[in-house]
């Protein structure tokens, strides 16, 4: 090989972006990154990834990265010495916690850092401080989605791995724009569908691409997809038509659950959801025609008041027609960002441990308290939604963000942004001076992916290694370094010299996780939980039965009442979601100049119909104005969207963010926020 060839370095590491968690080499040479590689035995992806995985990597490399530690001087930051903010931190954080107690602290993980960084942050806030304040952004989107499958099939997790959504004979998704927030995925369904005639079924708002490609497409009114989910599982047990000999082995609460249907008939569903009753019946008889059917949901189901039992609805449909247990078949929530999986798998959660257990469990508490030497409150702490709320009650005075621009995520921004004021003392730990970072007292350089080790954890619950591709820039340090040197500083003796020894750790002490290592991570080997002590994984998670006490699901029983609609004076609906090229609020996509100059703004989606109705052309300026706030972009005429219906992407680049418009409504049974319901109005400020 040339000299020129031999500088080139490869390393193996993890997409970054979404959640499919595509891996592959990255070519390196000195600081430049060259370029991605897939590899064949890439678990999730083969040989394809998409543009983000691609060419989404300038961000590492940008001027805008934080190199040095910043405290907070009157309007301004200085720039200091790692020594000095840390010491500054663990002085502020005790005179609050000795002042106010521990549960007036509370930390936010991040779903970008490793599964190493999560258990350190939880342990950080649980061993060090004594709180159980600890969330993660799983709380923005997928913690309903979780809910519904403990509550009937016992794991918060894929069924089964993206192969089996592959080999599926029917794909229903519902509220997924999979092309552009998952796109190798999107890919994987397209293929199984040319190959050998997969049937694909989409419910969504608005027709996007898989919806162009669906073999039927169905467009719900907003909020109602657990309505059209109980009729057609009604009309199936009202047919006869339901798996006898499943339910019979495994699953209980079959005739309670039958009895609560009585309301769901086609009748009561054609009205609300605006399915007819003849969609319905053909629905429900495709989906009794084939032997496996998979089911692909993600944020237009989750983020409603009625997330949690809508994804109830998905898993009761599936328990009733047999669609659990076998390859091929199950419940796929689709996990929005790399590691939103595994940020709760290793116990970034109030009221759970790694590995999902209670809290509360004193058996299970006893054992970390064991570990850690240290007492652990028993009571679960305040989730992401209630520890803003706490801070604006004065309850929560200090807060600790690792990797999450809140202030633009959560919901509300004005209400979030105004708690931010109220706090005593605020650290954010990012790559980027973030909105977010604006108000803080302390901000803490870290760095991105390609700077450390670590693991992820995807969608189909498969952990995977990255490898350090590059020496972290300036002073910046790894998550998980500047965690333990704050539990140090507080006399903790965490000795931690590699993330290895961090998962050595959790696999010690969460039964999910006992035969993960490292060495049985190694390169291109991966693991999906849960992982046996001998070091056997569960591609396909339930073989024998489900994770109760005597191996049954059960059927939950679910109401329903309209929680939202549009009124006179906010009289058009908001729906909001990702596009191809930008990731979320774009902190990360923004900085590639590619992507950006294919993808520079967001844009407000508006239907000809509503366009022709006031008169608005492509290109207008226009106002949107909710009860919370406003938002101002331009306007895109398309038949994706239909009547009352806008569309808003989620990046926004400064000038038009969602999170301006939605409200603090949050899915009742997890406090995530109702993303999806916003009712507007639309001002036209210029007309093209
Ligand atoms: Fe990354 Fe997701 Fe694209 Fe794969 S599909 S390259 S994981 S963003």
């Amino acid at each position: 090989a040339s000299m020129r060839e031999e500088r080139i370095e490869k390393t193996k590491t993890v997409c970054t972006y979404c959640g499919v968690g595509c891996t592959f080499d990255v070519w390196t040479k000195d600081r430049k990154i060259l370029k991605v590689e897939p590899q064949q035995e890439s678990p999730a992806n083969g040989i394809s990834t998409c543009i983000k995985g691609k060419f989404g990597w300038d961000y590492v490399n940008s001027d805008e990265r934080l190199t040095k530690p910043l405290i907070r001087d009157g309007e301004s930051f200085v720039e200091v010495e790692w020594d000095e903010a840390l010491d500054y931190v663990v002085k502020r954080f005790s005179e609050i916690k000795k002042g106010n107690g521990a549960d007036a602290l509370g930390f936010i993980s991040s779903s970008k850092a490793t599964n190493e960084e999560s258990y350190v942050m939880q342990k950080l806030a649980r061993q060090v401080i004594g709180t159980n304040n600890i969330d993660n952004c799983s709380r923005y989107c997928q913690a309903p989605a979780t809910k519904g499958l403990f509550r009937t099939v016992g794991h918060g997790g894929d069924s089964g791995s993206i192969d089996d959504i592959g080999e599926a004979e029917m794909v229903i998704t519902i509220g997924s724009n999979t092309t552009e927030s998952h796109p190798v995925l999107g890919s994987r369904i397209k293929r199984s569908q040319k190959l050998f005639g997969q049937k694909l079924y989409v419910f969504d708002l608005r027709k996007h691409e898989m919806g162009q490609r669906a073999d039927r497409f169905f467009q719900p009114k907003s909020g109602t997809d657990l309505v059209w989910l109980s009729a057609v599982t009604k009309y199936i047990i009202d047919q006869g038509l339901e798996n006898r000999t499943f339910i019979d082995k495994w699953v209980n609460g079959f005739e309670e659950y039958k009895e609560s249907l009585q309301k769901f008939t086609l009748e009561y569903a054609e009205q609300l959801t605006g399915i007819s009753k003849k969609e319905l019946i053909e629905i429900a008889e495709q989906i009794v025609s084939v032997d496996k059917l998979a089911i692909c949901w993600a944020m237009g189901v989750t983020q409603h008041q009625l997330g949690s039992d809508t994804s109830t609805a998905i898993s009761n449909l599936l328990l009733i027609t047999g669609n659990y247990m076998r390859n091929g078949t199950g419940a796929y929530p689709l996990r929005g960002h790399n590691n939103v999986q595994g940020c709760s798998d290793f116990g970034s959660m109030p009221n759970f441990f790694p590995g999902y257990e209670q809290v509360a469990d004193n058996d299970v508490r006893g054992r970390y308290e064991d570990a850690w030497g240290t007492e652990i409150p028993s009571e679960p702490g305040k989730d992401n939604h209630e520890m803003i709320k706490a801070i604006h009650e004065g309850s929560l005075n200090a807060l600790y963000v690792l990797g999450e621009d809140t202030g633009i995520v959560d919901a509300n921004i004005n209400y979030v942004t105004a708690a931010f004021e109220k706090l005593d003392f605020f650290v954010i730990q990012d790559l980027f001076l973030t909105k977010t970072a604006e108000y803080a007292d302390v901000i803490l350089p870290a760095v991105p992916s390609l700077e450390k080790e670590g693991t992820f954890t995807n969608t189909e619950r498969r952990i995977q290694r990255l490898y350090k591709a590059l020496d972290p820039v300036g002073d910046s340090r790894p998550d998980w370094q500047i965690i333990m040197d704050i539990a140090n500083k507080f006399g903790y003796d965490w000795g931690y010299s590699n993330p290895s020894e961090i998962m050595d750790e959790a696999a010690s002490l969460a039964p999910l996780f006992a035969g993960v290592s490292y060495d049985r991570l190694a390169d291109y080997n991966s693991l999906q939980w849960p992982v046996n002590a001998d070091g056997t994984d569960t591609p396909l998670l339930y073989t024998d039965g489900f994770p109760f006490d005597d191996h049954k699901a059960r059927l939950y029983s679910l109401e329903y009442e309209l929680k939202y609609d549009t009124n006179e004076k906010y009289d058009l609906h908001v729906n909001n979601g990702r596009v191809l090229e930008h990731f979320h609020e774009g902190n990360m996509t923004y900085k590639s100049i590619g992507i950006t100059s294919k993808m520079p703004n967001a844009f407000i989606e508006v239907s000809p119909e509503l366009a022709e109705e006031r008169g608005i052309k492509e290109g207008a300026e226009v106002k949107l104005t909710s009860e919370s706030g406003e938002a101002t972009g331009i306007a895109h005429i398309t038949d994706r969207v239909r009547g009352k219906e806008l569309y808003l992407p989620l990046n926004d680049n400064g000038k038009l963010a969602v999170n301006y418009l939605t409200d603090n409504n949050v899915d009742k049974d997890t406090n995530t926020p109702s993303y999806k319901e916003i009712a507007v109005k639309m001002d036209v400020i210029k007309k093209k």
